[in-house]
């Protein structure tokens, strides 16, 4: 017998004795905020090229083409925390989780009140200008997107602080992030494929040092053979209910 309710039992039970939890999340996380997903059906690939709108040349080449498809990403959404974000948030504030590692640029982990967020693709919530080094909060960056310019010196190159295609991990949060996945006691991947490198090597890293390791993610991925528990299901829902059994089990 093992339906989705003893996995998710199953995995409250592992979380509940964890002393040093990490989450690692990716865009699936997000998707029940309404943000699409890069791959897969209705990912923004079908209707974008990567090379054009998310690789640092193409940026380079032409800033506005970026800023238009961040408009699908998180402007026409107005995305809020879901409850996958906010139990994450609450598993910290009750000491098991210790750190959230990111692949998402979209600031909903900090938004649901997460402390210790590692964004492993740095986030839209700072734009610098690459003439005149000006400095803009995203809030400042929405309100103009549709024409984006440095209120400064009129440059079009402003650039969100999230790592592009072609360019490489923040150095310090990578380690970071490396480290708290070998200290974990348990490991818990939510919404993503783990097929993009180097992140994908961090479920290994916490295996390696014994780590009990827990999935949650809408479909299939060709590492789930590394975890203890899978559930293939929504993170909303399933983070919902793991939470609830956590906090029954904790009295
Ligand atoms: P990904 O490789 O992290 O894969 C997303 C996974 O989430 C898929 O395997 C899918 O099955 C799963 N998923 C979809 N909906 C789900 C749900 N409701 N609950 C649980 N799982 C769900 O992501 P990607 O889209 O291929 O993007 C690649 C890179 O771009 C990653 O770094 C990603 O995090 C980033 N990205 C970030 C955002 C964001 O900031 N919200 C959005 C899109 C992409
Ligand atoms: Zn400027």
């Amino acid at each position: 017998m093992d339906r989705i309710s003893d996995r998710i039992r199953k995995a409250a039970e592992i979380i509940a004795k964890a002393k040093h939890a990490v989450v690692f999340t990716g865009a699936g996380i997000s998707a029940e905020s309404g943000i699409p997903t890069f791959r897969g059906k209705g990912g923004l690939w079908e209707k974008y090229d990567p090379e054009e709108v998310a690789s640092i040349s193409g940026f380079m080449r032409n800033p506005r083409a970026f800023w238009e498809f961040s408009k699908d990403l998180l402007v026409k959404v107005k995305a809020e925390p879901n409850d996958a974000h906010k139990a994450i948030a609450e598993l910290e504030e009750m000491g098991i989780v210790k750190a959230v590692i990111t692949q998402n640029v979209d600031m909903l982990h900090q938004r649901a009140g997460s402390k210790k967020v590692l964004e492993l693709h740095g986030s839209m919530s700072y734009v610098d200008c690459l003439k005149c080094g000006a400095i803009y909060v995203w809030e400042d960056i929405e309100k103009i997107i549709d024409n984006p310019a440095c209120k400064n010196c009129g440059s079009e190159l402003l650039k969100p602080r999230v790592v592009f295609f072609g360019e490489p991990l923040p150095s310090g949060i990578l380690s970071e992030a490396m480290e708290e996945s070998r200290k974990c006691d348990v490991f818990i991947a939510i919404g993503t494929s783990l097929v993009v490198y180097p992140a994908a090597h961090l479920p290994f890293m916490a295996k390696d040092h014994g780590a009990k390791l827990i999935l949650i993610n809408a479909e299939p991925t060709d590492k789930d053979y590394l975890f203890d528990v899978v559930i293939h299901d929504k993170a909303a829902p399933t983070m919902k209910k793991i939470l609830e059994k956590v906090k029954e089990l904790r009295g």
